[in-house]
């Protein structure tokens, strides 16, 4: 049977027990390039006794064994990356350098993280006179967003797999064939059937089915808030182990002293990256009163170059560019300025959205409070470093940020002080080991690396 007319079950192609079918629409040209079956419960049902019924197996399997075969399925998605890149670029409208580098590469890197990480770790400690083992969780559940959407499932799959757990992924409606690809290289990498099965459908449908499944012992999420306040009520419930990965509002805080040209230019760039659609977007740019004007209008001109189609691709759907435009209409109403951009369609076709720069944004307006998922970037000033601390703590959120200074240690000062999980210091480089995850509303848990890791394991302690 042809994979796209049915779901990765058991380490096989099966149809669907619905009839129901979601459209794939490319947001670049907004025309249908695929049809997908919506999976419902019995499909949630069967994949997830597939995935019990492989976890004794696998959880046995030696941690060499499984390594392996994480390697294999780096080593699949390396193989394959053109493809990937070119079906996200189809299905998120991320240009093909992005979709090719990002989107298509990260998860390699993860996967090969994980493989090692695989190898040695050790999955028992030694406390005193009792041996702790660390032991898979169990089934998880695994629902995912559109925005990274290869690295969304394999930063849970390969930690989860690392741990010795058979995985059900429930991935986003707006990319679920860049998931079928990730089923195709797991089959195509020698994991055993059940191991790790794919289940396309709606959120409040397959998702729901899934994260309240008696059969699955810990739900990871990553999307919005709401649904994950949703889920983690649902878990709470039934005593089930969660981890929650949410959204952001996170701060880029350029201290006096730093070279305020390369912050800004910086700050914008990680802002437009994947046409603003990160969870750890540096949304807030937070600049000394003193120098202000001069960083609203390098950002403006940062921003300028951002062109729609050309430099930046749109956003996933016409839900979230209605969205974004609304937000920055409503940036407006509450008296910000417009820099750069604003609410227009800077395209006749594509869910495209304007690079907007806001400047004279006061830390109440609701574009300094919410998430936008969009190329829009607030810029707020500051009297000094403590009315920066305290604007940049003054969010529900906290999942990432950055802090620009004359010297390491002076910014390193600074972050020890932000309520949030991940800071940049003065530029820093993206380590694929490093924990990610939230403070506050930002969510609850951390992915990739050793931490990662620990998510999906539980502890027993032997006394002797
Ligand atoms: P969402 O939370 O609705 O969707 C994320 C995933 O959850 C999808 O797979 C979806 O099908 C599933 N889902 C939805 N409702 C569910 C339910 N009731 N039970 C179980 N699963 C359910 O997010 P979205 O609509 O795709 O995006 C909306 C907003 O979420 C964005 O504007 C952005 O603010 C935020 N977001 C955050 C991230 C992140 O990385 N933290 C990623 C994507 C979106």
């Amino acid at each position: 049977m042809d994979p796209h007319d049915g779901m990765y079950i058991d380490g096989r192609w099966r149809p669907a027990t619905t009839e129901d079918t979601i459209e794939v629409v490319n947001p670049a040209t907004e025309e249908i390039i695929a049809r997908v079956p919506a999976g419902g419960a019995g499909d949630v049902d069967a994949a997830v006794a597939a995935a019990r019924a492989a976890l004794p197996g696998w959880a046995a399997t030696p941690p060499a064994g499984r390594a392996a075969r994480i390697a294999a399925l780096r080593d699949v998605l390396d193989a394959r990356a053109d493809t990937i890149a070119a079906t996200v670029t189809a299905e998120l409208g991320a240009l093909p350098d992005l979709a090719r580098r990002v989107h298509a590469g990260l998860p390699v890197l993860v996967a090969g993280s994980y493989a090692e990480l695989a190898a040695r770790y050790a999955f028992e400690e030694k406390v005193a006179n009792s041996t702790v083992l660390l032991e898979p969780v169990g089934v998880v559940g695994a629902i995912t967003p559109w925005n990274y959407p290869l690295h969304q499932i394999v930063a849970k799959v390969a930690p989860a797999l690392a741990a010795g757990c058979t995985v059900v992924v429930k991935p986003a409606e707006n990319t679920p064939l860049t998931a079928r690809h990730f089923a195709a290289a797991a089959h195509e990498a020698g994991l055993p059937p059940g191991v790790v099965n794919v289940v396309t459908g709606t959120g409040p449908v397959a998702g729901a089915a899934l994260a309240a499944h008696d059969g699955v012992d810990l739900v990871s999420f990553t999307g919005s808030t709401a649904v994950g306040r949703r889920i983690g009520a649902v878990a709470g419930g039934a005593v089930k182990r969660v981890a929650l990965e949410l959204g952001g509002k996170s701060a880029s805080v350029v201290l006096p002293g730093a070279d305020l040209a390369r912050a800004v230019g910086a700050s914008v760039a990680q802002v437009m990256l994947n046409s603003g659609q990160s969870c750890n977007a540096w949304s807030r740019l937070l600049i000394h009163r003193d120098r202000y004007e001069e960083a609203v209008a390098l950002a403006a001109g940062a921003a300028a170059g951002y062109v729609p189609g050309e430099r930046i691709g749109p956003l996933v759907s016409a839900r979230q560019r209605d969205r974004g435009a609304g937000l920055i209409e409503r940036g407006t109403a509450e008296g910000a300025r417009l820099a750069a951009g604003g609410p227009d369609a800077p395209r006749e076709r594509g869910y495209y959205v304007s690079p907007t720069v806001f400047a004279d944004v006061t830390p109440e307006m609701t574009i300094a409070q919410e998430e936008i998922f969009g190329p829009v970037v607030a810029v707020l000033p500051y009297e000094d470093p403590e009315d920066a601390l305290r604007i940049a703590n003054g969010t529900v959120y906290g999942l990432a940020g950055a802090v620009w200074a004359a010297d390491d240690a002076g910014a390193v000062a600074f972050a020890r002080r932000m309520e949030t999980g991940q800071v940049d210091i003065n530029g820093g480089r993206f380590n694929p080991l490093a924990p990610f995850g939230g403070h506050k509303q930002s969510g609850v848990g951390r992915e990739l690396g050793e931490h990662g890791l620990r998510e999906y394991l539980q502890t027993k302690s032997l006394q002797f």
